[in-house]
């Protein structure tokens, strides 16, 4: 978390990056990469920061934090996202402005680096919120995105992962809340999902209250964990509820 100091009204903005739940057993396993994976996130939230100490808009932060991520091979976003059970990689993605609670995502999507900002283009260039699959690399393409091998976001020890489990076990999804010196906030999340997950599945990081939701006056949200139950309880959209209405969360 990167805070502007409180006392200046210019400085009033805080970001929050995550790095995915799954991330403790993996740097248990290989606590050699635990330097990395503090260096990613710290990179990722500079790239928010600097958006936010500009004035700029919390939209704006938390698609630079989440980008960075998705460059990062190390995240399960972008390049180095997990495998599907036919050895795909398969992306979602959602940014929400809490300002409008305007909403892009993407789903089921291959072929991209930056999902986030395909989503992105969603929210502000169409009439719809959500695009899967084909359709949704369709619209990138017509929006100037450039579609890459698809095998290059695949890394080394996601094929080996792929290769060896045989059950949807990992995570490693990435997101970013913010809000900005305006009060408005924003939230944002990147996944390639769960490891082994079968080919179309959709996982609650690209669902709009389900794994990603920012409302001005409640909050801002990115999970990470099984979609499934995220999306079957709305998770996000609830703890905004909760939120708004003063209550202590049910935890
Ligand atoms: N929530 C993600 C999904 O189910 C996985 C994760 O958080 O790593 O697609």
């Amino acid at each position: 978390m990167v805070p502007g100091s409180r006392k200046n009204s210019k400085n009033n903005w805080v970001i929050v990056v995550h790095g995915g739940a799954g991330k403790y057993y993996i740097l248990q396993r290989k606590p050699e990469l635990k330097s990395a994976f503090l260096q990613g996130i710290k990179k990722a939230l500079l790239a928010g920061a600097k958006v936010l100490q500009g004035g700029g808009k919390a939209v704006d932060a938390v698609i630079n934090s989440v980008s960075v991520l998705e460059e990062n091979p190390l995240f399960n976003a972008g390049k180095g996202a997990v495998l599907n059970r036919t050895g795909e990689v398969e992306l979602d993605a959602c940014v929400m402005d809490g300002s409008t609670r305007a909403t892009g995502a993407v789903a089921a999507l291959k072929g991209f680096l930056h999902p986030i900002q395909i989503a992105y283009k969603v929210m502000t260039s169409s009439n719809h919120v959500l695009l899967c699959g084909e359709g949704a690399k369709k619209f990138a393409i017509e929006h100037g995105f450039k579609p890459i091998d698809e095998n290059t976001l695949k890394v080394d020890f996601r094929v080996t992962e792929h290769l060896e489990s045989t059950s949807p076990e990992e995570f490693g999804t990435v997101g970013a809340v913010a809000i900005d010196i305006h009060g408005n906030l924003a939230a944002a999340t990147s996944t390639g999902g769960l490891l082994n997950k079968h080919p179309g599945r959709i996982g609650d990081s690209a669902i709009a209250g389900a794994g990603t939701y920012a409302e001005n006056g409640a909050c801002a949200v990115s999970t990470t964990g099984i979609g499934e139950y995220f999306q079957r309880s709305l998770t996000a959209f609830r703890i905004a509820t909760f939120v708004k209405s003063g209550l202590p969360l049910p935890i």
